[in-house]
Formats: structure tokens, C-alpha cells, sequence
């Protein structure tokens, strides 16, 4: 008979069972507290929606538009950031 340590301590798992059980209080569209985003219009928090924009992925749609080669969904596409001079 082998016998092995386990892979997680009873605090791995605790630690587990709370992320667990705080990703269940999440909103899968937003990422925000469920209680919130889903509460009555009426009696909730409003919302102010703002945005900034990725350039890293600018510069990605903006080389994915201009690429004219063949089965283009084959591709694999990296960046990097480059420090300006
Ligand atoms: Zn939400």
C-alpha cells in the first residue's frame, strides 16, 4: 500500500472554498457584486459607465485589418511593447 501526502492541506482547501464561494457572488457579465448589478432599478445603485481604450489591442485590430494573407483565423498574433526613444 502507498501512501502519499495530499496535494492540499485542509487550509488549501478552506482557501478554495472561499474563492468559490466569493466567485458565486459575481456577476458573469460584469464582474461586479451580483447583489448589485442585479438589484431593482428602483432601489439599487445607478451606474455610470466610463471607458478608456486598450491600445495594445488598437494596434492589434488595426494589423489585423490590413493583413491580406490566406485563412487569416490560422494566425497567431503577438505583441510587444516597444519604449518610445
Ligand atoms: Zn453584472
Amino acid at each position: 500500500m502507498t501512501t502519499r501526502d495530499p496535494r492540499w492541506t485542509d487550509e488549501d482547501r478552506d482557501w478554495m472554498l472561499a474563492l468559490a464561494v466569493y466567485r458565486s457572488w459575481l456577476c458573469p457579465k460584469c464582474g461586479g457584486l451580483l447583489e448589485e448589478c442585479t438589484s431593482h432599478a428602483d432601489t439599487g445603485p445607478t451606474f455610470q459607465v466610463s471607458k478608456i481604450r486598450c491600445r495594445r489591442t488598437d494596434a492589434l485590430i488595426t494589423e489585423q485589418e490590413a493583413n491580406t494573407l490566406p485563412n487569416p483565423e490560422a494566425l497567431l498574433w503577438a505583441w510587444a511593447a516597444q519604449a518610445r526613444m
